[in-house]
């Protein structure tokens, strides 16, 4: 502020000039601590929740204990129904009190994450060592996943059908994975080579094991022996993994970050961050004037395709039979009045304005950490391509909401218009006729094996959702 300005001036630029506030000023001691008390367990969800298959368990498994039930299940005294899909997808809900043709309050939130999946014929041996062939899923920088603590997490179908899950390299005392870089005395030609291009798909290859099997006549003996050890542990053959799914995830646990502990810096904060902050809003939310509902989608990262994407038909087989279980006919034309009514958010994390590569932000426009829970009109590339621009009427109201209710909240976007882009689930449920707009706390280095949050958004996302539900 500019000393000489007078009180008038003051006064004016405080009812005409759109000001941003940092979360922190407007947060009494005991926020304060509860910002810190929530991203512990925030922390922990996360170190769980390594898969989207992990963050539906944690989700069913912590709403069970508050009640809530299988949809379809007779149990009327529930406080919340659930639907999960092939155990990736999961849809909550709690029932408001008006009819859901009324409308229902919609968050859409994504559990999957960018990660190395291992090939159906991933296991090899070659200079005496045994290793994985991956297959990169959604969008990552290759090169940082090479030289870095690797674990390699689930779900495996035997030939009888039975299932196991896979789990190595969490817990502490586990071995953990790593892909191999090039020493710099030998990188001279690797490194003259542009970012995309010197660490190729191909070479994403964790070593997995170094001892051979005791017989030596016998060839591919290290492979067989670590074969051997997965049996042993998992009952695994090498037949099943061409039906797997495991994923290399990033091993080290979320931690506290910055001296003074004001950030999470951790794997899978896009987009379990708004998973988690929605899931925490619905388990608050009690008899809602409207439905709440919560939605935690798989394959965002790919484009939402699949069953258990956005692009499925999951959230309208989730709606008609909540509409069924509330004594409404669940016919073609009551879902769309659902839907013409429903108000949602997508729920998804924003970029960060990092100081370290601020040329590639409009600063104008770009969310800044601390500053609040993030609201982006539209996200999309170029032109406003593979966008929903959410209707001023409708982001007029969640504004209104948010000021009512002292959420601090902050504009974002996807950098400077010519800088690239990317895109969110509101486009798919925007085509089902409702109003929605992006929402989620804004991230640096996302999509990276260690994005960083800061604590104070975090919490206000949780506050934000679960004002939006109670509207
Ligand atoms: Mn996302
Ligand atoms: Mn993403």
């Amino acid at each position: 502020m500019a000393s000489k300005e007078s009180k008038a001036t003051r006064m004016l630029k405080d009812r005409l000039i759109l000001e941003t506030s940092r979360v922190w000023d407007k947060l009494n001691a005991k926020e304060r601590a509860a910002v810190f008390e929530y991203a512990k367990e925030y922390r922990g969800f996360l170190d769980r929740a390594r898969t989207e298959r992990r963050a539906a368990a944690y989700f069913v498994e912590t709403a069970a204990k508050r009640g809530f039930v299988e949809l379809g299940e007779p149990k009327p005294r529930a406080t919340g129904l659930y639907q999960l899909v092939r155990g990736k997808s999961l849809a909550m809900a709690v029932p408001g009190k008006r009819p859901m043709t009324d409308g229902i309050r919609l968050i859409a939130s994504h559990t999957d994450c960018p990660r190395l999946d291992l090939k159906p014929n991933p296991l090899y041996e070659d200079t005496d060592l045994a290793l994985l062939k991956t297959h990169y899923y959604g969008g990552v920088k290759k090169y940082q996943w090479v030289a870095r603590s690797l674990a390699l997490v689930g779900t495996v179908i035997l030939a009888n059908g039975d299932r196991v899950d896979v789990e190595i390299g969490l817990a502490p005392g586990d071995p953990i994975f790593v892909i191999t870089d090039l020493l710099p005395h030998l990188g001279k030609k690797q490194m003259e080579k542009k970012a995309n291009e010197f660490i190729p798909a191909e070479n994403l290859n964790p070593i997995v094991g170094g001892l051979p099997y005791s017989d030596k006549d016998s060839d591919q003996r290290v492979k067989l022996a670590i074969m051997e050890l997965l049996n042993s542990k998992y009952q695994l053959t090498e037949e099943d993994f061409t039906t797997a799914e495991l994923q290399v995830v990033p091993a080290e646990p979320a931690r506290d970050a910055g001296l003074d502990r004001s950030m999470i810096a951790g794997y899978g904060q896009d987009d379990r961050i708004c998973a988690y902050t929605s899931f925490t809003a619905l388990m608050e939310t009690k008899r809602p004037t409207h439905t709440a509902v919560a939605i935690f989608y798989d394959k965002e990262e790919i484009g939402s395709e699949g069953n258990t994407g956005a692009q499925s038909r999951f959230l309208e087989m989730f709606l008609m039979d909540l509409m069924e279980g509330s004594g409404i006919e669940p016919s073609f034309q009551n879902l769309n009045r659902v839907f013409a009514n429903a108000k949602a958010l997508s729920a998804d994390v924003n970029a960060a304005l990092d100081p370290t590569y601020s040329d590639v932000f409009e600063k104008r426009n770009a969310c800044k950490m601390g500053s609040g829970v993030t609201m982006e009109k539209y996200s999309g590339h170029g032109g406003k391509y593979m966008t929903s621009d959410a209707n001023a009427e409708y982001a007029a109201w969640v504004r209104r909401l948010f000021n009512d209710h002292g959420i601090v909240w902050q504009t974002g976007g996807q950098g400077k218009v010519d800088e690239g882009g990317g895109g969110t689930v509101a486009k798919f449920l925007a085509k089902m006729g409702m109003d929605v707009i992006d929402m989620g706390p804004p991230l640096l280095s996302m999509h990276s094996p260690l994005e960083i949050a800061a604590k104070d958004d975090l919490w206000m996302c949780h506050r934000a959702f679960t004002v939006f539900f109670a509207s």
